[in-house]
């Protein structure tokens, strides 16, 4: 950041590349939704006197001779100005920087990317939506403000700091005069957004948006000052006093989200511990949902006032899509952040909360289940997630679990899966990779397909974990069609009522020469292949890889590599499918004298392609081109 002169003279700084670029796009973009600005800045105001009351519980001082928090909004027509003044926690100089120059969510470059390759495409409406969802927060101002200007104190410092920026690149920071702790933002609003000015437009957007606020907002007109929300605390008023817009908003604030809720779960509990809460699952995936730090988002109220949005016990991090508060009567208003670690009553809550939302799950995937279908493409992963690491609720997030699969095009369930199993079937079959689309086409499903065995078609990386892990489905185990042998021939033979014939892997039937063929390709193969050997899982395929019984499943062996957590793939087993054309002619080839040689590029070939379907890379790329050269100028 450049500096510049002495102490009390302005000091010149530049933003952050990122937020220079986030401002640029709010100039630019989001003109049908100018007004959002105001909530924006409530909301940021609603927050700071969240924290002052917080603190407040431990230094009283802090709040001493002005403990009635509140929001003034006032307009100077004349000189076409807005201030949104609070007197919550304020900012030092070094929050004044970090909070209103820099911006400190992780993805944001990624995000910013995105939206301008949008731009490009589509025109606005997809930038807008996607910023809409990443939250401009403060940012929003310069929608409808040529210049901003921030005065404020931190509760219990004995300076003021003024923020000057018109959104270009820089802000300057300079020492101020102000009274008493809080904040001051002013914006200087620009020649086409004077509507703005009207009292009557900034009310209705204050109740449109900001009703909910739980601390008063004050209009100023002139001498006097109205309220012009409702301000208390949403959660506490029953459900029937509350309108949905009035929950959509809330939502928006809490979750600094501009999406609807998916679900909304408004409840109070009255037993041994009594607590409410106002939960939301949003309909679109947040961005940076994924994020390694998979921390949970709903923040913990203590009889109304804001303890933490940082308590990580209070729900499992598989429920990080969860916004919205918890307000407890039974935790103490002292309690300190650390008290919450191991804090039987937050223990209790958690609970209590993972079970209405499994309800409201289960519910809406019975009740619903298109709508269930969006929640699950968002969502899924992060229920995966909980199927890994959680025991006790495994056999409800199985009931929850969804998947494409062999049968149709919509999501299927375990119970719908293990209903159309086959007679004498008695395993989920199951392919994992990295998408849907290509493991429709894998050469391991064909044989499966060709006996109409559902095989459930898996594209998240978690899938490679917390199936082996949970390893059933009520009593029905998971395999892999990748992963050891197939034995299909019992199915069949279930439905013809031979049951349990041992599989015949080689009938005399399938083309006498396939056993030396094998052979020969061993020797060829050498180190490349564990072992070759015929399959029934192959139909239109000549080939396909398998990984050895009990060892990895390859997808996973691939994600391990990707990620530097493996540096030596095992060697795979290569099947033959006896009754393609291919097979059967190297089979005749390999019977002659000298075949060996005959077949040698046939068949290294045959190994790479093998690979090829595996979304892998050839051994020797260079020796596969040449070899592919000859072959094609024989075909000529
Ligand atoms: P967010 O609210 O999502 O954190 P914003 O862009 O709205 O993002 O605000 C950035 C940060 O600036 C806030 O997190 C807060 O720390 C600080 N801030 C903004 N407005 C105020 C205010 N009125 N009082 C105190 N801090 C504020
Ligand atoms: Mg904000």
């Amino acid at each position: 950041m450049a500096k510049s002169s002495a102490k009390n003279k302005a000091e010149k700084l530049s933003f952050q590349a990122e937020v220079s670029r986030l401002l640029h796009i709010v100039a630019h973009s989001l003109y049908s939704e100018r007004e959002i600005f105001l909530r924006e800045l409530i909301s940021n105001a609603s927050d700071a006197c969240d924290r002052l009351r917080y603190e407040a519980l431990t230094k009283p001082k802090l709040a001493k001779g002005d403990s009635d928090l509140h929001i003034d909004i006032s307009i100077n027509k004349h000189s076409g100005l807005i201030t949104i003044a609070d007197n919550g926690i304020g900012m030092n100089r070094k929050e004044l920087i970090e909070n209103l120059g820099t911006i400190a969510r992780s993805g944001t470059a990624a995000i910013l990317d995105k939206i301008a390759s949008d731009k490009t495409k589509k025109k606005d409406k997809d930038g807008v939506n996607l910023i809409g969802q990443f939250g401009v927060g403060f940012y929003s101002a310069f929608m409808v403000a040529e210049e901003v200007t921030v005065i404020t104190k931190k509760a219990g410092a004995a300076s003021a700091f003024q923020w000057q920026s018109d959104g270009n690149g820089e802000f300057t920071l300079s020492e101020a005069e102000r009274d008493s702790r809080g904040t001051s933002v002013t914006l200087c609003i620009k020649e086409d957004a004077k509507e703005f000015l009207e009292p009557d437009r900034l009310r209705h957007i204050v109740k449109t948006y900001s009703d909910h606020i739980p601390v008063p907002i004050n209009l100023l007109e002139g001498e006097t000052s109205n309220r012009i929300n409702d301000a208390s605390a949403l959660w506490t008023r029953t459900r029937n006093q509350i309108k949905g817009d009035q929950y959509k908003e809330f939502y928006h604030h809490v979750a600094h989200a501009n999406d609807d809720p998916w679900a909304t779960l408004h409840f109070r509990a009255e037993g041994v511990i009594e607590y409410s809460g106002l939960l939301f699952i949003p309909t679109a995936r947040p961005f940076n949902i994924f994020h390694p730090d998979r921390k949970n988002q709903v923040k913990l109220y203590v009889k109304r006032v804001f303890i933490t949005d940082n308590c990580e016990e209070l729900l499992p991090s598989w429920l990080r899509f969860l916004r919205g508060v918890v307000d407890s009567e039974d935790l103490d208003l002292n309690v300190s952040r650390e008290m919450l670690q191991n804090n039987p009553i937050v223990a209790k809550i958690r609970k209590g909360i993972v079970t209405r939302v499994l309800n409201e799950l289960k519910k809406r995937a019975t009740k619903e289940p298109d709508s269930y279908a969006g929640f699950w493409d968002a969502f899924g992963p992060l229920i995966k997630e909980g199927l890994y690491e959680n025991f006790e609720n495994r056999s409800d997030l199985l009931a929850l679990f969804r998947c494409h699969s062999t049968h149709g095009e919509g999501l299927v369930s375990l119970a719908d899966y293990t209903q159309r199993m086959k007679k004498g079937q008695d395993t989920i079959y199951y392919i994992t990779g990295e998408n849907i689309e290509s493991l429709k086409k894998s050469p391991q499903i064909e044989g499966f397909q060709s006996r109409d065995i559902e095989v459930l078609l898996l594209a998240d990386p978690i899938d490679d974990f917390w199936v082996p892990s949970v390893g059933k489905y009520e009593e029905t185990p998971f395999k892999s069609v990748t992963q050891g042998g197939a034995d299909l021939s019992d199915i069949k033979s279930a439905s013809s009522k031979k049951k349990k014939t041992p599989a015949k892997k080689d009938s005399p039937s399938t083309s006498e020469g396939i056993e030396q063929l094998i052979t020969v390709l061993k020797e060829i193969y050498g180190e490349s292949v564990s072992d070759v050997r015929t399959s029934e899982r192959l139909t239109a395929s000549a080939v396909c890889l398998v990984a050895e019984e009990g060892s990895l499943d390859m997808n996973l062996e691939r994600l391990l590599q990707q990620h530097q957590q493996l540096d030596k793939k095992a060697s795979r087993i290569l099947e033959l499918n006896p009754d393609h054309e291919l097979i059967k002619t190297l089979a005749k080839t390999a019977k002659k004298k000298n075949g060996n040689d005959q077949i040698a590029d046939a068949a290294l070939l045959l190994l790479d392609q093998a690979h090829i379907m595996e979304g892998e890379s050839v051994t020797d790329p260079v020796a596969f081109a040449r070899r592919m050269e000859t072959f094609m100028k024989n075909g000529l």
